[in-house]
């Protein structure tokens, strides 16, 4: 990755890439443990819900190939908006690590990150962003379509260094069929 360019990895358009070998060999080596994580951060999304605790989303923080904190949706349990998986993990972090820097850490969101967890991830200084479902997935069963376009609708995301992957994780988007009928849209 160039410094000072954004890189959107999107395995589900690997291979029609215009650098399929480039781009091939990012996927290998990441495959594994970002689906790890990834699947850690759908768990969550279940968790959140079976709790009644908010929405199906999860996220997860790791530095150094371990877990930092994994977490969920908390906007019900919290009576609060803005209490987003993305968020409330970037809080516990910082808590966590005693920093306003996560530099070192990447994170995996089970969905697409909205506008507001994009600016979080941002201010965080997190250098890596992997995410499962698309955010038109929760919008599908009825999530506010506000929450579309964070990835690439701030002006933000041309201003840092962050590495996004969007994995092409089908465990992902299965969340939001499988919970909808728990949820009260
Ligand atoms: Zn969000």
């Amino acid at each position: 990755m160039m410094s000072g360019e954004n890189t959107i990895i999107d395995n589900e358009n690997i291979s029609s890439g215009p650098d399929p070998d480039h781009a091939t060999v990012k996927f290998v080596a990441s495959n594994d443990k970002d689906l790890k994580y990834l699947t850690q951060a759908v768990e969550e999304a279940y968790i959140g819900v079976e709790c009644g605790d908010g929405g199906p989303f999860g996220a997860v923080i790791v530095r150094n190939n371990e877990i930092v904190v994994s977490c969920h949706n908390m906007v019900y349990k919290y009576k609060d908006p803005t209490a987003h998986a993305e968020i409330v993990a970037i809080r516990e972090a910082c808590k966590k690590l005693k920093e306003i820097k996560l530099s070192e850490c990447e994170i995996y969101a089970s969905c697409e990150p909205c506008p507001m967890c994009c600016g979080a991830i941002h201010l965080s200084r997190l250098k890596r962003l992997v995410y499962g479902a698309k955010a038109e997935a929760a919008v599908a069963i009825g999530f506010n379509s506000c929450i579309v376009n964070g990835v690439k609708g701030i002006e933000l995301f041309n201003k840092s260094n962050l590495e996004i992957v969007k994995l092409d994780a089908s465990i992902a988007e299965q969340v939001f069929h499988n919970t909808k009928e728990k949820l009260s849209l």
